[in-house]
């Protein structure tokens, strides 16, 4: 299919015609002759498509799919919140609620639960992701025996329990096409999912939302352990995750060993880094087995001044979260010591030093909005109003370019608008400078995705 985007700016020249032909950019021109499909871009920006570094498909798509229940304070709330959740699904269907806390109604046993809901299996997760209340008929589909510590039945409370409810829940991944078509509408055309759970199963599912277009971004998967390549070339396999957990960190050792067994998978390592203690490991086991180019620090989410320079000798990319200073700034400002804070998520300075750095949202923990993100690294504000680390805050331009690399050299390849560029593309509906003076994803008219149209606003 030929495609023509007419009276578009590209590379800061306006009144450019762009030719897309087979999935690539086939001519730039001031006039192009007529032929094929036409969009009229109205002098709007095109550029190359966003790319979206770290995000969770899955867990996006199950919180989409899941009862809110952000602004419930009350227990009469609560019971109405859950009471139109449970009304829109089909009596035996499984139900997720996310987000509770103890001010809403107080300690949850699953006799609640099931006050609410006797004829759904409900799950309920709490707020710090840690402890989940199940009600009765959730706790009999989960069979009987094997139950780990931490998993009481008689309140229904699970404790620490994801990997073994994993085991014990046998549901079908959500659907990814809502999912999609939003990213679709932010100007996303690539995706990296950074879960560390994906395997195998997953790797297939994800596959299939390829292949039927239910996901149209080009993708890259990250994975705990091995998974193989799609035959077809459904999606990339990205680096081995490696996720850290400061209350029981693995040893130096195990750690060097893994990053060894990924060099036997021919993989890059993505190492999930929130705190100082887990990056100096990192820092520590990367010296020990060896960096290479498209190793990753996720998150960086405290960067000491000092690990700055050995990040640049390892040449070990940062794959922040901008987003996390607008969403989570206040309570940073409460939870973090303030000699601290100036090494929460940091960009300026380490792009200054000459550290690779890209942007993502880590959806669902932030918004997937991209243009939020931009926004946030370049004003560095709470939602509060809080300024923080105002010094590590970049100007519009380099904070979009945090979401323009290629998915496989985060922080490291550009891409750029060029023929024989895949034709991954975003239209800004007015030029550069002016999106840029007020980034928003309402800015968005249209997403091409190797050369079709994914996204018309
Ligand atoms: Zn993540």
């Amino acid at each position: 299919m030929m495609l023509t985007v007419r009276n578009v700016e590209v590379n800061g020249r306006a009144g450019s015609d762009v030719r897309i032909e087979r999935g690539r950019i086939a001519a730039i021109s001031p006039v192009l002759p007529r032929g094929g499909m036409e969009i009229d871009g109205r002098g709007g920006a095109l550029i190359p498509g966003l790319c979206d570094h770290h995000i969770h498909l899955f867990g996006l798509a199950a919180r989409a799919a899941s009862v809110p229940l952000e602004g419930v304070t009350s227990p009469s709330q609560f019971a109405e919140r859950i009471a139109a959740g449970v009304a829109t699904r089909p009596v035996g269907a499984w139900v997720r609620v996310f987000g509770y806390h103890e001010t809403m109604a107080g300690e949850l046993t699953r006799d609640d639960l099931d006050r609410l809901a006797p004829r759904h299996p409900l799950r309920l997760q709490h707020q710090t992701g840690a402890l989940w209340v199940l009600n009765s008929l959730a706790l009999a589909s989960l069979g009987v025996g094997d139950d780990p510590p931490g998993v009481d039945r008689d309140t229904g409370r699970i404790w620490r329990g994801d990997a073994w409810l994993r085991t014990r829940i046998v549901a079908e991944p959500p659907p990814l096409d809502r999912i999609g078509a939003r990213l679709a509408a932010y100007g996303i055309t690539a995706l990296t999912d950074a879960s560390v759970t994906n395997d195998t199963a997953t790797a297939a599912h994800l596959a299939n939302a390829c292949r039927t277009g239910a996901l149209p971004q080009r993708l890259t998967v990250m994975s705990g352990g091995p998974i193989d390549m799609p035959v077809d070339g459904a999606f990339a396999v990205g680096p081995i995750k490696v996720l850290l957990d400061e209350q029981a960190l693995i040893d130096l050792d195990d750690f060097v060993a893994r990053i060894g067994d990924a060099r036997t998978q021919g993989r890059k390592v993505a190492v999930h880094c929130v705190t100082a203690v887990e990056l100096a490991l990192t820092l520590a086991a990367f010296t020990a087995a060896g960096a290479e180019p498209g190793d990753r620090v996720e998150h960086g989410g405290v960067i000491p001044i000092e690990a700055i320079p050995q990040l640049r000798e390892l040449n070990l990319a940062v794959v922040t979260q901008p987003a996390f200073i607008r969403e989570r700034g206040d309570r940073y400002v409460t939870t973090v010591a303030a000699h601290e804070r100036p090494d929460l998520y940091r960009c300026a300075s380490l792009l200054a030093a000459g550290v690779p750095v890209a942007a993502s949202s880590d959806a669902p923990y932030a918004s997937p909005d991209p243009w939020v993100g931009i926004t946030s690294a370049m004003d560095r504000l709470s939602a509060g109003g809080q300024l923080l680390g105002g010094s590590e805050a970049v100007s519009a331009a380099r904070a979009l370019g945090l979401y323009l690399d290629d998915p496989m050299a985060p922080g490291r390849r550009l891409r750029r608008i060029g023929v024989g560029a895949p034709a991954d593309l975003c239209l800004l509906n007015a030029p550069l400078s002016e999106v840029l003076a007020q980034p928003s994803c309402e800015r968005v008219a249209a997403t091409i995705i190797r050369g079709d149209i994914v996204y018309l606003g």
